[in-house]
C-alpha cells in the first residue's frame, strides 16, 4: 500500500501485535489514564489491581498499523478498548467465533456488545451478577 500501512485484517496479524511491545506500552497507558473505568465490562466486578488483573478487548482495530519494518504504531482510541477478566474475555471470543448469528455479524463492535449482552445474561442465571 502507498502510505506503508498494512492492514490488521487478519487474525494471524491480531495474535502477532498482541505480543508486541507497542501493544503492552498502548495496554499501559489505558489503565493509567482511565483510572476510573478499572471494571470488568462483561461482570462488572471492580479490581483493584486492573493492569494486572483485566485484559483489553478491541471492538477495533482501526487505530493498528503494521509498519514496514515489521513494527508496529498503537494508535486506538481509548473507547476502542474494552476491560474484560480472562475469562470472561474468553467467553466473549466463544461466542464472536461460535454464535451463528455473532459470527457473520460486519462490525466487530456489534458482535462484540451482544456477546458481552449474552455472557452477562448467562453469569446472571448462573450466579446473581448484576
Ligand atoms: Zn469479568
Ligand atoms: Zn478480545
Amino acid at each position: 500500500m502507498s502510505n506503508g500501512r498494512a492492514g490488521i485484517a487478519s487474525r494471524a496479524y491480531r495474535l502477532q501485535y498482541l505480543k508486541s511491545k507497542q501493544w503492552h506500552a498502548r495496554r499501559a497507558r489505558w489503565f493509567d489514564q482511565n483510572p476510573d473505568q478499572h471494571r470488568c465490562c462483561v461482570c462488572k466486578r471492580e479490581e483493584s489491581q486492573a493492569k494486572r488483573r483485566l485484559e483489553l478487548h478491541h471492538i477495533d482495530y482501526r487505530g493498528v498499523t503494521q509498519l514496514l519494518n515489521g513494527g508496529w504504531m498503537a494508535n486506538e482510541r481509548d473507547e476502542d478498548l474494552l476491560p474484560m477478566h480472562p475469562l470472561c474475555h474468553r467467553l466473549v471470543h466463544e461466542l464472536m467465533d461460535n454464535d451463528g448469528a455473532l459470527r457473520y455479524m460486519r462490525s466487530r463492535k456489534g458482535a462484540t456488545l451482544q456477546a458481552i449482552a449474552k455472557v452477562r445474561a448467562r453469569l446472571r442465571s448462573l450466579i446473581g451478577a448484576r
